[in-house]
């Protein structure tokens, strides 16, 4: 007997017969004997109305009453789940993030969980009851209903998993597993048996959405076993697994990216100290984050020109924030360019390999592609292009470090 947290992504209950399949699949697991819980994201599509309902009503919305409305996607399909269970005659309940209650800061629309109180939950479960559980929201101080910021479902599973000390948490969703980049772009792209915790959390945090980042980060912090897998078939996904139980160990692993991304340049700004944290200061202090960064010194070694990069959505603010500076930031020109993304290449081989950003840097190259700012860690090199050249660039790249399925 194990206990398994199961998760459903948006198109595994997508509708009445999807969620049907689901209880299904529950039913299976329960009769195999084991304890399980299930975590439900929304319906597919619903997430994304609420939200576009929120807008319409205040553009900049109270984000307490942002939460209180896109939470409500989950509650209708943790109910109608525990329904179909119990219409295949096995016992369930539904679980609001305020009843577990799974409690979490007041940082609304991207709420980091503080505990969840499992002691109820468990004892129905060892009882034999199903506990369906909506993801994605919880409860902050004053009883004010949080979300954990989109995709988060994925991080309730990891979170209760961890909660429970399950033996393995399964995160059904619309892709059978973990690629060696999306699927959705790359057709080429190969299915991984297993990825490392630290590759799985650089891919996620470089903007592959198949796991939310800090599910990640939760899973390798508590050792949770994360299998990432279909609902549609009945075959093994991908397991994400330590660094050692890699039998084959590629230099890269993955290739992601990010659409997410926003420059900025400032041309000649002075080049004397205290400037950066100028610039950087009231960005950071309006929650704005900066991810890339650039300098380059001009030709009287007097100024400089700055580039960085910011998430696309934080673009206008950014450049209000700056322009209303610009006396006492005292730069000459703000250029804000949207068109941009991101691509990065992941692997922990890089540690023991030399040529790998080479092999990057000369195949973005041969194909015309211009390289607009680089950043490197220890496992991942990634490039800013412009947009237009992103389909192009993966392709080439997930050719050129042989991860193309034969
Ligand atoms: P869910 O609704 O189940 O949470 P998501 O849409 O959040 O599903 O995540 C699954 C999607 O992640 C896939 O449809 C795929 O397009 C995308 N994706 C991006 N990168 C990868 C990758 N390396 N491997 C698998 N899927 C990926
Ligand atoms: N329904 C939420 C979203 O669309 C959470 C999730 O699906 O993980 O972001
Ligand atoms: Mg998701």
């Amino acid at each position: 007997m194990a206990r398994l947290v199961l998760k459903f992504g948006g198109t595994s209950v997508a509708n009445i017969e999807r969620i049907r399949n689901v209880a299904l699949r529950v039913k299976r697991e329960v009769e195999a004997g084991n304890e399980v819980a299930v975590v439900v994201s929304a319906m597919s599509g619903v997430t994304n109305q609420l939200v576009a309902w929120v807008n319409e009503v205040a553009k900049f919305y109270d984000p307490k009453e942002y939460d209180a409305v896109v939470a409500t996607g989950e509650q209708v399909t943790s109910g109608l789940t525990a329904l179909a269970l119990q219409e295949i005659g096995v016992k369930a309940r539904s679980w609001q993030g305020w009843q577990i209650p799974l409690r979490t800061d007041a940082t609304h629309s991207k709420a980091r969980i503080d505990s969840i109180e499992t002691s109820d939950m468990a004892r129905d479960m060892a009882a034999g009851t199903v506990a369906v559980v909506a993801g994605f929201q919880g409860v902050a101080e004053g009883n004010r209903v949080t979300t954990l910021g989109r995709g988060g479902s994925d991080t309730s599973a990891v979170a209760l998993a961890a909660a429970l000390k399950a033996d393995r948490c399964d995160i059904y969703t619309d892709v059978d597993g973990v690629y060696t980049c999306d699927p959705r772009i790359v057709t080429k792209a190969r299915k991984l048996d297993q990825i490392a915790y630290e590759e799985m959390l650089e891919m996620a945090s470089l903007g592959a959405k198949v796991l939310q980042t800090r599910s990640v980060e939760l899973a390798m912090n508590h050792r949770v076993k994360v299998q990432v897998l279909t609902s549609f078939e009945d075959k093994p996904g991908t397991m994400v697994v330590d660094e050692e139980e890699i039998v084959e160990k590629q230099v890269v692993s993955g290739i992601a990216y990010s659409r997410d991304e926003a420059k900025v340049t400032l041309t000649k700004v002075a080049d004397r100290p205290g400037v950066a944290a100028a610039i950087f200061g009231p960005l950071a202090e309006n929650a704005i984050n900066v991810d890339m960064i650039v300098q380059n010194i001009s030709d009287d070694g007097k100024a400089t020109d700055l580039t960085f990069t910011v998430g696309r959505t934080d673009l206008d603010r950014t450049v209000k924030l700056l322009t209303d500076r610009r006396a006492a930031l005292g730069f000459s020109e703000l250029k804000p360019d949207p068109n941009v993304v991101k691509v990065s290449v992941i692997g922990v081989g890089m540690r023991s390999h030399a040529g790998v950003a080479l092999t990057m840097f000369r195949t973005l190259a041969d194909k015309g592609i211009n390289i607009e700012v680089i950043s490197t860690s220890e496992i991942k090199i990634s490039v800013l292009i412009d947009e237009q050249y992103l389909e192009l660039a993966l392709r080439a790249l997930h050719t050129a470090y042989g991860l193309d399925a034969h």
